[in-house]
C-alpha cells in the first residue's frame, strides 16, 4: 500500500492514481522544443512509482539520462467528475512537493516511433513526495515560488503563476477525461530548468508554504 502524510494529521491517505500534466510552463516547453499543446498533456505514473521524503532514487539500468521535474503537487480529497473550474479547489485536500522524475532518454526514443512514453515516466521512484500540507494553509495555490537545488545549486526556479493552466483549470480538465478520486495525487507540471541527475546526487525542492522534499540518487 502506498500513502501519503499529511501535516498535522496521525493518519495517513492512500494514494490512487497520480495523474500529471505535461507542458504547462511555456519556458520549459521551449527549453525542450515541443510545441505549445492547445490540449492538456495529461498521462499517469503507477502508485508502485511513488518514494517519500529523504528517499533514494534508484535510476534503471536501461536509461543514461534521468531529468528531475520539480513540480507542485495536489491531493484529492474528494470525489468528482467534470468538476466546474469554479469549484475545482473544493476537491483538493492538500498540497505537497513532487519530482516528476523522467528517462529523457527512452522517452525520446518512443516518441519517435510515435509509441506512448509512459514507461520513460513511471518507474519505480520516479515519483518522489513531501509530506502534504492542508489546503487551507496555502493563501493562494496560483502564486507560490518554487525552486530545485541538486547538490546545493539551483537548477530549477519559477512561480505557480507562471503555468499555463490555473490549478482550478488542471482539475476541471482532467477530470473531464477521468473520475478524480480520494487520494488521487494531480502533479502540475515543471518550469524551465530541467536537467541529468547522476549517482550521488542530493536533490532539494522547496515550495514557498508548502514545504521541501529531499531525495538522493543511488
Ligand atoms: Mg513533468
Amino acid at each position: 500500500m502506498h500513502s501519503v502524510n499529511i501535516i498535522g494529521s496521525d493518519k495517513s491517505c492512500r494514494v490512487g492514481k497520480i495523474v500529471c500534466l505535461g507542458r504547462n510552463y511555456l519556458e520549459h516547453i521551449r527549453e525542450l522544443n515541443n510545441e505549445v499543446p492547445d490540449q492538456a498533456v495529461i498521462f499517469c505514473k503507477p502508485a508502485s512509482s511513488l518514494l517519500g521524503n529523504e528517499g533514494q532514487v534508484v535510476i534503471p539500468s536501461y536509461s543514461n539520462d534521468c531529468h528531475h521535474e520539480l513540480e507542485l503537487a495536489l491531493l484529492i480529497g474528494k470525489e468528482g467528475k467534470e468538476i466546474p473550474e469554479a469549484q475545482a479547489l473544493s476537491h483538493v485536500s492538500a498540497y505537497g512537493v513532487a519530482l516528476d522524475l523522467t528517462l529523457r532518454d527512452l522517452q525520446a526514443r518512443q516518441k519517435e516511433k510515435g509509441l506512448p512514453w509512459e514507461i520513460a515516466k513511471g518507474f519505480d521512484t520516479s515519483c518522489p513526495l513531501s509530506d502534504f500540507i492542508p489546503a487551507d494553509m496555502i493563501t493562494d495555490p496560483d502564486n507560490l515560488e518554487l525552486s530545485l537545488k541538486v547538490n546545493g545549486q539551483i537548477r530549477q526556479q519559477g512561480n505557480t503563476n507562471m503555468m499555463m493552466r490555473s490549478v482550478a483549470q488542471i482539475v476541471s480538465e482532467i477530470s473531464a477525461f477521468y473520475t478524480l478520486e480520494e487520494g488521487d495525487i494531480i502533479l502540475t507540471g515543471t518550469p524551465a530548468g530541467v536537467g541529468p541527475m547522476h549517482s550521488g546526487d542530493i536533490l532539494e525542492g522547496v515550495i514557498e508554504q508548502v514545504g521541501s522534499l529531499r531525495v538522493s540518487v543511488a
